[in-house]
């Protein structure tokens, strides 16, 4: 059953607190604005895409290394990364309603509603034509052909602006627009501010400016100011990769939509350091590597689009993201970065050390050019969970809530449940969980009917429910259920693992792409 895409994202904010995915953080003195606390079966989940990535890129990747730098980095890396003086977002207040915005996400939304009519100007048309071309129809329809021009006219004016950091004209742009605030639906805006994103504090006992720290607000400098360490020790040779997942911290001007933008988040990239010149073909490589990652996990190829950028950030000679079809439409969920010499040269600058690569091929030194890739952990959490959320209605027109999750993610591989709490049931279900317990996380549930039992399996993703009966005393064999086709198996109880290992390990992900 398909649900409306605002009832579903209201459902994956109460399923997630329902069964024990996402708290709202410090929930009892009424929540933390956007930050959140991961419970028990979050925790899980979150691990196993983190896993899932790591050794995708780390373990499949001769390469590619590891790393778990501080979040406290010193001061100057944010001097040279140019976050101090350029990692702003431009904001805007509505004076009626006193709520503020990022006035790019307000643009940029204007424009998703254009795309929205043109979307389904081409669903019309293809419901009357047979054979239907979508790309001759949109070159040829009028009205599309005018909102697309519309589209092309704002974002050429937009980037215009926005690389000429014209604030003025930013915001004559939502007021061309005629934008308005969605709570007062009011017209009336304040001029447009620039907003330095990074928290800081201060370490040591005396604040004094000069120990003003910041927070991370992203984990790529750890990885460029330990390059060298790493690339000597480890003795890698370009082109070779660094890989990091952790936390990062950013003073979001709007914090309205649940884990997609949080104050607090995770974040999992990998620079890639390759030798000046050949960064676009790496690009190109690491566009469709991740991509490919992505899609492995089932949730459907419509599910993903490329976007490259409007505006390349000062680091960059091309960047694109790879975005995901949230509830709330099309969003950034990864971002790759040909981010040229940029911030090692900054580092070589700002800290008075060489950070060359000795090319023994050329018999030459250079500072190596980086392809990045950074994912959000949280934000690729949320995309796996709305995929993965459905109302299903089965025969006899009972419902059931579905968690298709990809069974390697899910939070627990198995259930194990006795079909009754005696007659020797229970310790033959404790045996089980003991046989398996060293290879999977695994649930035990003695409590109401079976189908019940099925019922909240099926809410949290569980792939396989074990049911030990009384036939399992006499041979040896359960009914292993499947969650999403609900279909029964006979097996025996020694053949668990090996059944197990082959559905639900993260070998099986792994091995779908390389
Ligand atoms: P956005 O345009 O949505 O603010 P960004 O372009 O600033 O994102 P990057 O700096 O490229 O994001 O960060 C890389 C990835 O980190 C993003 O693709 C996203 O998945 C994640 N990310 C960034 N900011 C947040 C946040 N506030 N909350 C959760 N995830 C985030």
């Amino acid at each position: 059953m398909s649900q409306k895409p605002e009832d579903l994202f209201k459902n994956i904010i109460s399923h997630s607190k329902e069964y024990g995915f996402i708290f709202q953080s410090s929930e009892i003195y009424d929540g933390l604005s956007a930050v959140y606390d991961y419970g028990q079966l979050g925790a899980e989940l979150k691990k196993n895409i983190r896993d899932y990535w790591w050794k995708a890129m780390v373990q499949l990747h001769e390469n590619i290394v590891g790393i778990d730098a501080a979040i406290f980095m010193h001061p100057t890396t944010w001097k040279a990364s140019g976050h101090v003086d350029a990692f702003n977002d431009p904001l805007i207040d509505n004076k009626d309603s006193k709520k503020r915005y990022r006035a790019d996400v307000l643009i940029e939304d204007h424009v998703a509603k254009i795309e929205d009519k043109i979307k389904k100007e081409v669903e019309k048309a293809a419901k009357r034509f047979e054979n239907f071309d979508e790309t001759m129809f949109r070159a040829t329809n009028g009205r599309v052909k005018e909102y697309q021009d519309k589209i092309d006219a704002i974002n050429l004016r937009f980037k215009t602006a926005l690389n000429d950091n014209n604030l003025e004209e930013v915001k004559q742009i939502i007021v061309d627009l005629e934008i308005v605030c969605p709570i007062s639906g009011s017209r009336n805006w304040t001029d447009v501010r620039q907003f330095n994103l990074m928290f800081s504090t201060s370490m040591g006992s005396v604040s004094e400016d000069a120990n003003t720290i910041y927070l991370r607000p992203e984990t790529a400098q750890g990885i460029f100011v330990n390059y060298l360490n790493v690339q000597k020790t480890g003795r890698m040779k370009i082109p070779f990769g660094i890989a990091q997942t952790g936390k990062a911290f950013r003073n979001e001007i709007v914090a309205r939509q649940f884990i997609f933008r949080m104050r607090e988040f995770e974040q999992m990239e990998m620079q890639f350091f390759v030798k000046p010149g050949t960064e676009m073909e790496w690009y190109e490589y690491w566009k469709k590597a991740r991509l490919n990652w992505h899609l492995s996990l089932g949730m459907g190829k419509e599910k993903y689009r490329y976007h490259d950028h409007l505006k390349l950030a000062h680091y960059a000679n091309a960047a694109c993201d790879i975005e995901h079809e949230f509830p709330f439409g099309f969003k950034e969920l990864e971002g790759i970065h040909s981010r040229t010499d940029f911030d090692l040269k900054q580092h070589e600058q700002f800290s008075g050390k060489k950070l060359q690569y000795f090319d023994p091929e050329l018999n030459q030194s250079y500072v190596p050019y980086v392809v990045e890739t950074s994912v959000g952990l949280d934000r690729l959490f949320l995309s796996i969970l709305s995929s993965a959320l459905k109302e299903e209605v089965l025969e006899g027109g009972e419902t059931r809530t579905l968690l298709s999750l990809p069974p390697a993610l899910a939070p627990y591989k198995a259930a194990v449940f006795p079909l009754i709490k005696r007659d020797g049931l229970p310790e033959l279900a404790e045996k089980i969980m003991n046989q398996l317990k060293f290879d999977y996380n695994i649930t035990y549930d003695e409590k109401d009917a079976v189908g019940r039992r099925y019922r909240r399996q099926d809410a949290i993703g569980t792939p396989y429910c074990i049911t030990v009966d009384h036939q399992s005393l006499e041979d040896n064999t359960v009914t292993v259920r499947h969650r999403d086709s609900m279909q029964q198996d006979r097996i025996r109880i020694e053949d668990l693992n090996a059944f197990l290992d082959e559905r639900v390990s993260l070998k099986s992900l792994l091995k779908s792409i390389v």
